[in-house]
This record gives structure tokens, C-alpha cells and sequence, in this order.
């Protein structure tokens, strides 16, 4: 059984051919360099330290005319806190501009009429936001990080150059820089040439205090509300300045599931406008269709809800986005074998992110029209009587149909499985149950 495992995963395709068998049609700019070619190793291979990933991100802000970078912070170890802006090199060059008109959406107080509203609604990019590696040790996010950039930066087809027209897409890749180096420094230690696929193998048993805090222990994913730490105090003010109109958190859950995207499980928050179900709804159909594609696992709604305001779904919807959370299957070093047989490697857990992620962009550029509206809509709608409303056929806000207590009480757990590894996309009435 060992030689034939060993020999599944010798011939498992690399992550760029791999990229392109996930992105029909795709076609790079080779004078962008590879992951590969930097790093010395395929994504999957092993996991990619916090100094190499900054090294891969240098290679492509110095090849690449369609990314900047800015260093918003730094963490409590002193690493660079960093988000890429990804986009056409025309749209990167009225960011200020984009960033002053969607701004003027945030408060219908500063629109004179409902055809500046209009104008702005119908020419401005969405704004698309990814945090990848919040929980230090959900160690496949960063990897995709690294493929998404890549694939945005070099794709030279029409759906990348489809999305960099429509979007600005910006990525954190890692937001918690000092749990994953906790966690990777561990993991790649703890693993030899050949990975142990056992799940009782010590390499999948990452020891107290773990990868998943920053350095004071504290849970990043806690603190989007209150702000009580340094990387979300630096992050906070610059995510003002940008007010996405989507919001993606990539986590991992147990190894044993498979992945997990919106709708979420109750319970909402009350406070959300009935506008948030069914965003959830179209990103969880749009995500849907591309694992459908690719014969993938996944489920909805029956686990992660959207109701504590401090989660990295919950406090971007609270300000106009769509937030969302994602979950990989993973919790895992390389390769792990499944309870029924079939091995999970980081390759696969770092290619599904990246696959959400591309189909939510192209969800985004899709609906980009009637996501905007609706982010004018619920940022101003406690404003009384905006005279840039006037005129604009919308649902009215109406509150939830209340909900049982047990469904109150749910609560977010980043590691526990969910109880069916089936497919199911789930409708929007499943919120209101639990
Ligand atoms: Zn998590």
C-alpha cells in the first residue's frame, strides 16, 4: 500500500498544469515567472514559509503591470502585514478615483441626485477582497493566494482579462503572518522526503499552542468587531478605504470533509437585510457550478452561521460586502488519508481555494451591476430620505422571521467536521432553520 500511495502521489500533475486544467482556455504571460520557477518547488509540494512567499510576491510586482502592493502594518514579530491590488493596469492607474466614487456609495448623503448614483453604480469595478490565512495553521490558503495571484497577474485569456477589467481584486495572503510561520516551521520539521499519509503520523498533530492565533494566542477571526489586536488594528482603517463589495475569509475545517461556501447555516444576524441571503445564495451557485465542473465535494448551510459580528464574514456584511466564509477540507501536513481511502494533499486543499476564489471573481463581474446597487441600498438605507434613493425600485427592508433559541446559540467552529460530506446547494430558506 505504501509504494502505491508513494506512486499516486509522484504522478500527481504540478499546480501550473494543474491551473490549467482548472482554467479551460487559460494562457500565460511567460515573462511573469511561475511559483515554481521562484520557489523551487510546486505549490503542494510543501508549505511555502512566510519569507518565501514575500520573495514570490516581489518577483511579481517587478514583472507585472497589473499589481501594486502596499504594506499596511506589521505584526507583533515585526513581519510585514501586505495587500496586493490586482486589476487592468487602466484600472490601476484611477484607483484613487474608483476608491472616491465607491466611496460616495457608502453615504447617499454625499450624491446630488439619483443619476450620479446611477453613473457611479453602472461604471465603477467591483472591489473584491480576499484574506487568506487568518487561522495560521489552515495552511492551504496562502498556497492558493499565491496561485490566484499568479493566475491574475500572467493569464493572458480572455476570463482573466474578463475579470481584470471589471474588478479590483485585492489580497491579503497571509493575515496572520506569525501563526503560519508558527505553523509552518513546525510542519515542515515534522515531515520527512516522503510524507506519512497515516492520520495518526505525528506530522498531522501540530503541538500546543498551534498556528491558528497570532503571537499573543489571540484569534484573529474574533477580533474583526473589536479590533483589539495590532494586525486588525492596522488592517480596519485600510479596509475603509477600499469598502469591498464582496469579502471572502479562506478557512480549513477536518480533514475528513470536503469544502464548505454560502449560503451559510443560521443563525444570520438579525440586523442583515434580507439582501444578504440571497447574495449568499448566487456566490453559493456560482461556486457550485464550478465544483460541479470538476466533480468536487462540497455542501451548504449546514454548518458556519453569520451572526458574531467579530468574524471575517460577519463584519464585512455589517459594512455593504457581501462576507463570506470558505472552508477546505485540510488541518493536515501534504497528504493525509482519508477514512475512505482517498488521500487529501495540500496540492488539492490549495487548488480548491483557488477555484472558489476565481468563481466568485467571476460571479462578481457576472452580477457586478445589481451587487453594487445593493451595497448603495443597505449602507444608506438607515439614512432618512436620501435624495439619491428617490426614484430606485427596491425592496423595502423587512426583519427576519425570528428564530428558535438552539438556533441562537450555534456556534462557529473553524475545526469541527460537519455531520454529510454530500453535495447540496441550498436555497435561501434554509436561514431561517436550524
Ligand atoms: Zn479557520
Amino acid at each position: 500500500m505504501k509504494r502505491l500511495l508513494f506512486v499516486l502521489l509522484a504522478t500527481l500533475p504540478c499546480s501550473t498544469q494543474a491551473l490549467q486544467q482548472l482554467f479551460p482556455g487559460g494562457t500565460y504571460n511567460s515573462a511573469v515567472p511561475t511559483p515554481q520557477s521562484v520557489l523551487g518547488y510546486e505549490i503542494g509540494d510543501r508549505f511555502t514559509d512566510f519569507r518565501s512567499l514575500e520573495r514570490y510576491i516581489d518577483k511579481l510586482v517587478a514583472s507585472s503591470d497589473r499589481i501594486k502592493r502596499i504594506t499596511y502594518g506589521s505584526t507583533n514579530e515585526q513581519r510585514p502585514l501586505q495587500l496586493l491590488i490586482i486589476s487592468s493596469p487602466q484600472n490601476l492607474t484611477r484607483l484613487d478615483e474608483i476608491k472616491a466614487g465607491n466611496k460616495k456609495l457608502t453615504d447617499p448623503r454625499t450624491l446630488k441626485s439619483k443619476a450620479e448614483a446611477e453613473q457611479l453604480i453602472n461604471s465603477l469595478p467591483g472591489i473584491v477582497w480576499f484574506s487568506y490565512g487568518v487561522h495560521g495553521n489552515e495552511s492551504s490558503s496562502p498556497e492558493a493566494a499565491i496561485l490566484t495571484a499568479y493566475q491574475l497577474c500572467a493569464g493572458t485569456d480572455e476570463r482573466t482579462k474578463n475579470i481584470l477589467d471589471n474588478l479590483v481584486v485585492l489580497i491579503d495572503p497571509a493575515v496572520n503572518p506569525d501563526g503560519r510561520e508558527r505553523y509552518v516551521q513546525w510542519a515542515n520539521a515534522a515531515t520527512g522526503i516522503k510524507p506519512n499519509t497515516n492520520p495518526d503520523a505525528y506530522e498531522h498533530s501540530e503541538p500546543w499552542p498551534s498556528g491558528r492565533t497570532n503571537h499573543y494566542f489571540f484569534d484573529l477571526n474574533r477580533d474583526w468587531a473589536w479590533q483589539t489586536q495590532r494586525e486588525t488594528q492596522a488592517r480596519i482603517p485600510l479596509y475603509r478605504t477600499w469598502m469591498p463589495h464582496a469579502h471572502v475569509d479562506f478557512h480549513e475545517m477536518g480533514y475528513t470533509s470536503t469544502y464548505f461556501f454560502f449560503p451559510a447555516a443560521a443563525p444570520i444576524h438579525a440586523e442583515f437585510p434580507p439582501e444578504v441571503k440571497k447574495w449568499g445564495a448566487i456566490y453559493g451557485k456560482g461556486n457550485a457550478e464550478a465544483f460541479d465542473k470538476l466533480g468536487s465535494g462540497y455542501y451548504t448551510a449546514e454548518f458556519f452561521d453569520l451572526y458574531y459580528p467579530g468574524y471575517g464574514d460577519s463584519w464585512p456584511t455589517f459594512n455593504g460586502a457581501i462576507g463570506m466564509t470558505y472552508e477546505q477540507a485540510g488541518g493536515a501536513n501534504v497528504a493525509i488519508k482519508k477514512p475512505d481511502g482517498t488521500l487529501l494533499t495540500l496540492r488539492q486543499r490549495a487548488l480548491n481555494h483557488f477555484t472558489t476564489g476565481i468563481a466568485t471573481l467571476e460571479t462578481t463581474v457576472r452580477h457586478k451591476q445589481e451587487r453594487l446597487q445593493d451595497f448603495f441600498w443597505i449602507l444608506g438605507i438607515r439614512i432618512e430620505k436620501p435624495v439619491a434613493y428617490q426614484g430606485i425600485p427596491h425592496q423595502r427592508r423587512v426583519r427576519p422571521e425570528p428564530r428558535s433559541a438552539a438556533c441562537e446559540n450555534t456556534h462557529h467552529a473553524g475545526h469541527r467536521s460537519p455531520p454529510t460530506a454530500r453535495n447540496s446547494i441550498t436555497g435561501c430558506s434554509a436561514f431561517l432553520h436550524c
